[in-house]
């Protein structure tokens, strides 16, 4: 198995199992053996022994070959006691202190299985209202968001990773200038990603300059305006400060919700990849696609992609059956829609390989056809697992019921940020662009490696210009935009995340939106010397190419930055 150094470190610390005294007790080849062995007797009623062996063996190929990995709390949890295995919940948050603090409890025990948490804060009495039963007042979202902070906080001692939340506020709602403004200090509600839930009525208002109603959601009454513009350029200014609050467009996922008699999307998962009905959960999964190319690695190979697909599938709606859900709600809302999320990762280096520039309307026709293509199989698969397990559960009350397609799975594609996932397998993240061509990482006894992106490796070795010298000096900075002595061919399809302009990043969301049922996690980098207007122009540009929500990221922003170029940990 080739996995770098970096990944076999990831996954011996959190992944692997150990025994009491914390030594490792499995190596990842028996990890993925676990895994597969886990999720393939799922199928025990459905097939003998040899037929459980048969795919057992098939899981274990396609994650030792790194062309499929389901989502971190698979891999770390199946086969073992604690056995949950999705990486995405929502949770509603009732008005009243029981729902509030009930809540923060199932989210404590989420975190600790290594799943992350989605709220929609906009139920709750806005700050100041009446509260009945003692004659005070209500303190509002914003400081029950920190309650559910600090919960986080303290929880992620003992998990499995740190816990991960996104927190929404409608735009509607009275306290939203406090919820936007809330992040503007770093240090503050850390857990927490934001979105503000944005609505078609608010967008118009924007458009035409307009006042806008707060309603507040106890008496459904409008307790106030604001005009739409105001605070549209607040959002703008914040995210261009720090990144934060990105937004959502709730009216489109509701849109696209395809079991609207359960309930309203009010909320996603923490990275925004995932709208979920309240108690509902999801299991990720992703395509390595850098692997689905041919053996040349000049072409993809749509038979084998089809073929990953429709065992991903199967995978993935296994992982359901196989799942111990934390709470009794969650298991019968999970079951009931049987939601899955299939992706991908290592877009970037496929198109590297394949000499096209991420920023080109040629990747974004092939973005088109490649998640089309993946869209399509997806569905058959589930259509195929339908006629032999039967629909999901709540089918009748689907969409699916009136157009009579049987579908195993309520939903089946997302694209999810691979965070781990593309570090273990050794490709680019989710559909971003590659984020440095090379970069210094330090390693023990403060000794200094480079880390060279391999499909670019091959490329300058193929070209006849590879030389460590020459790795070190890309590291400065990252990209190979400006470096004379590489041809320019090469430079034009090695783009970086930062060479990319912000257009091209919503472009290709928008792309992979077109295929896919849920959402797609994305960041849109901008250069740390860009402007509000830019901000606003690529949440308008979002907006009008159908996504569903946005998040930017400014060079620079913040001062605690995960990935540094030139100085990465
Ligand atoms: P991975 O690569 O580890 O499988 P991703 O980066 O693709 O995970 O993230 C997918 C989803 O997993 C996120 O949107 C979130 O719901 C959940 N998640 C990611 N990181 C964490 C974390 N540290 N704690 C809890 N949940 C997380």
């Amino acid at each position: 198995m080739k996995l770098s150094e970096n990944a076999i470190k990831v996954l011996e610390k959190r992944y692997l199992e150990k025994n009491e005294d914390g030594n490792l007790i499995e190596d990842v080849e028996g990890m993925f053996k676990r895994v597969a062995k886990a999720i393939a007797s799922a199928d025990e009623n459905y097939t003998d022994k040899a037929g459980i062996e048969k795919i057992e063996m098939e899981f274990y190929e396609m994650m030792a070959n790194l062309e499929f990995l389901p989502n971190s709390p698979t891999l770390m949890n199946a086969g073992r006691p604690l056995g949950q295995l999705s990486a995405c919940f929502v949770l509603p948050v009732e008005d009243t202190m029981e729902g509030i603090f009930e809540s923060i409890k199932n989210a404590a025990l989420i975190h600790k299985s290594g799943g992350g948490t989605g709220f929609s804060f906009s139920r709750l009495r806005p700050k100041g209202s009446a509260v009945n039963s003692t004659g005070g007042v209500a303190s509002g979202p914003i400081s029950f968001m920190k309650v559910f902070n600090a919960a986080t906080e303290a929880v992620k001692q003992g998990g499995t990773r740190r816990g991960a939340n996104m927190g929404i506020l409608r735009v509607d709602h009275p306290d939203i200038m406090e919820f936007i403004t809330c992040k503007k200090d770093n240090s503050e509600i850390t857990n927490f990603n934001l979105s503000v839930g944005i609505t078609e009525d608010f967008m118009k208002a924007v458009e035409y300059n307009l006042e806008y109603e707060l309603i507040d959601p106890k008496t459904k009454k409008p307790v106030g305006k604001l005009n739409a513009k105001k605070v549209f350029d607040l959002i703008v200014e914040m995210a261009w400060k720090n990144g934060e609050p990105g937004i959502i467009f709730l009216d489109r996922l509701n849109r696209d919700n395809v079991t609207p008699k359960l309930g309203e999307i009010e909320s996603t998962n923490p990275c925004g990849e995932q709208p979920l009905l309240p108690y509902e959960a999801c299991n990720l999964g992703s395509i390595n696609l850098y692997n689905m190319l041919n053996e040349e690695k000049d072409s993809l190979d749509f038979d084998k992609l089809a073929e990953t697909v429709k065992k991903a599938v199967h995978f993935l709606d296994n992982v359901i059956e196989a799942n111990k859900y934390p709470l009794a709600e969650i298991d019968k809302m999970t079951r009931g829609t049987r939601k899955i999320g299939l992706g991908v990762m290592g877009w970037a280096d496929m198109l590297c390989a394949l000499n096209i520039s991420y920023n080109s309307q040629q990747a974004i026709e092939l973005a088109d056809k490649v998640m089309g293509f993946i869209q399509d199989n997806a569905q058959k698969a589930s259509q195929e697992l339908a006629e032999q397990k039967g629909a999901f559960p709540y089918y009748e009350e689907s969409v699916f019921a009136k157009k009579g397609i049987k579908l195993r799975n309520a939903t089946t594609t997302t694209i999810a940020p691979t965070g781990t996932l593309s570090l273990i397998a050794g490709v680019s993240s989710g559909i971003e662009p590659i984020f440095a061509i090379s970069y210094i990482r330090n390693v023990m006894d403060n000794n200094e490696l480079v880390e060279v992106n391999p499909v670019f490796k091959n490329a300058a070795v193929k070209g006849n210009f590879y030389s460590d010298e020459l790795m070190k000096q890309i590291a400065k900075s990252g990209t190979v935009k400006h470096m004379e002595e590489i041809p320019k061919e090469v430079r034009d399809v090695f783009v970086t995340a930062h060479d990319v302009r912000p257009e091209w990043h919503v472009k290709m969301q928008a792309a992979f939106q077109r295929h896919t049922d849920n959402a797609v996690s994305k960041t849109v980098n901008l250069s740390h010397d860009a402007t509000t207007d830019d901000v606003r122009e690529v949440f308008t540009l979002a907006y009008r190419a159908q996504c569903k929500g946005v998040t930017i990221y400014r060079d620079g922003s913040r001062d605690l930055q995960v990935l540094n170029i030139g100085k990465v940990q």
